[in-house]
């Protein structure tokens, strides 16, 4: 991200993160209870580097943010070497784990490969002030909230995607020059 490709003080962060309106909603991972059939077709079905993780779809408030290589390994490795777990295993990012009801399969806890503080902005954050921070901390991505909820995301090729629109060029140009 090059200092001469500055944003106009008017972009928002709202007018740069995923999902757009009409978009599908962002993808998250409940903190508690997915099984893991659930979060492995959400690998299958997305390609996002990451994923955020979240109390419950109904609050949507942000708890952490995992990689999507984390997840994929930690769940095969899970599957392979940790006696019981299978398709019906509850995954946990809390803290701690409830009790299990009797006859089910053991649960995976995962808490320990999630960032439990990724980074965040507010919808109405100036871009030239997302920019500068996304340069000082060498973010790859940041999360927008509104009022506490999880509202997108920004990667940095979304804010070079629409560097590239606002100067009116191939985005290409910018992204491998
Ligand atoms: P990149 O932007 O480097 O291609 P990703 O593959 O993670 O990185 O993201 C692709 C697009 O999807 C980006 O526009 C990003 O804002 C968006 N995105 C990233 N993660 C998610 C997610 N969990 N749910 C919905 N959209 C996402």
């Amino acid at each position: 991200l090059e200092p001469k490709e500055e944003f106009s003080h008017k972009t928002l962060a709202m007018d740069v993160m995923r999902p757009r309106r009409s978009d599908p909603p962002l993808s998250v991972i409940m903190q508690d209870g997915m099984s893991v059939e659930e979060v492995e077709s959400l690998i299958a079905e997305t390609s996002y580097s990451g994923f955020p993780v979240v109390v419950s779809h109904e609050s949507q408030r942000l708890v952490g943010f995992v990689q999507r290589r984390d997840l994929v390994i930690s769940i095969e490795n899970a599957r392979q070497h940790q006696e019981g777990v299978v398709s019906a295993s509850r995954i946990f990012f809390t803290e701690y784990t409830p009790p299990q009801p009797p006859n089910s399969p053991p649960p995976l806890k995962l808490r320990g490969i999630m960032d439990l503080s990724p980074f965040t902005v507010t919808d109405h954050t100036a871009m030239d002030i997302v920019v500068d921070i996304f340069r000082k901390l060498g973010l790859r991505q940041c999360l927008v909230t509104h009022n506490g909820r999880l509202l997108g995301i920004i990667t940095k090729k979304d804010i070079l995607k629409h560097m590239a629109q606002m100067a009116n060029r191939d985005p290409d140009s910018i992204l491998f020059n």
